[in-house]
């Protein structure tokens, strides 16, 4: 007789996050809008992204906050170049650190730059969570979530705790990158946040004359977005100004002028 089993492996996926309607999820007093930036995959340039939107819209006098997600990987102190750490009053409300206009708030403000982070899920959701509910965001007309790449307890816990306005996803044109975003917009799907968009990041490269290549293949995201029935909002090229932006900590300023001009656009068409 053969006894051996199949293995099946399943973490009945609606049950562990469907448990709240939108209606039920809380949003934050004050804040206006609140929308995801995620990426499915790590290295896309998802944190450069989500910096240089959330800097070109506090350019245009929205106010701005920036809440970095990324627990295991937190980018959001370098990129803006900080290594204050924020305050908190009396009630234990954490102050955000503000620069460029941008209100901001990282696990990489509160732990040592050279310690790994060896946190479980349950440690990693009561972070978010104080993210959420400690923090003196004040008045703002959109909260910036940089999320963590994939489709764990961070996003999960953002996705039931918290009223998502919209979603934004950032991709390589690269078929392993977009195979992840498919996975990404199907989970956010389910969770009932909107999918706003997805923008194709290092989508190709301009030589001396302005010829393009495109070393990580073509019209991914073009095909992706067509497949799911969602708006292409932009294609970024790859370009050297984003590392003059991680050099000088100053984001967004730094940037060439073509691509300061999409990030401005794409933040008004969000925003708006
Ligand atoms: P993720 O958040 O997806 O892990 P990051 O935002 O940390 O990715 O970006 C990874 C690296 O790629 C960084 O060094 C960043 O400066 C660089 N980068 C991102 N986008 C571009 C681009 N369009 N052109 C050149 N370098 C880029």
């Amino acid at each position: 007789m053969d006894n051996k089993k199949k293995v099946n492996l399943s973490a009945n996926f609606k049950e562990k996050i469907e448990p709240k309607s939108q209606f039920q999820k809380k949003s934050i007093p004050g804040v206006k809008k609140i929308l995801a930036i995620t990426s499915a995959k790590g290295g896309v340039g998802k944190s450069t992204i989500c910096a240089n939107l959330a800097a070109a819209a506090a350019k245009q006098g929205f106010s701005i906050g920036l809440l970095d997600a990324d627990i295991y990987g937190p980018s959001i102190p370098d990129l803006f170049n900080i290594s204050e750490k924020p305050t908190a009053d009396e009630n234990k409300i954490i102050n955000p650190i503000i620069a460029q206009n941008i209100k901001l708030i990282s696990m990489g403000f509160l732990i040592d730059k050279n310690s790994p982070m060896v946190w479980r899920g349950p440690m990693v959701i009561n972070a978010i969570k104080s993210f959420i509910n400690n923090v003196n965001w004040g008045e703002l007309d959109c909260l910036f979530v940089d999320l963590p790449p994939g489709t764990g307890d961070a996003i999960l816990t953002f996705a039931q705790e918290l009223k998502v306005d919209g979603s934004i996803i950032i991709t390589t044109p690269q078929k392993l990158s977009i195979t992840d975003a498919n996975r990404g917009i199907e989970m956010f799907k389910k969770t009932d946040i909107p999918v706003l968009g997805v923008i194709e990041n290092m989508s190709f490269i301009l030589d001396k004359n302005n010829n393009p290549s495109y070393p990580f293949g073509k019209n991914g995201a073009k095909e992706l977005c067509k497949k799911q029935k969602i708006k292409l909002l932009d294609k970024i090229k790859i370009d050297e100004s984003f590392n003059d932006c991680v050099e000088k900590g100053l984001v967004f300023e730094n940037l060439s002028k073509d691509i300061k001009i999409q990030f401005e656009t794409i933040a008004k068409e969000i925003l708006n």
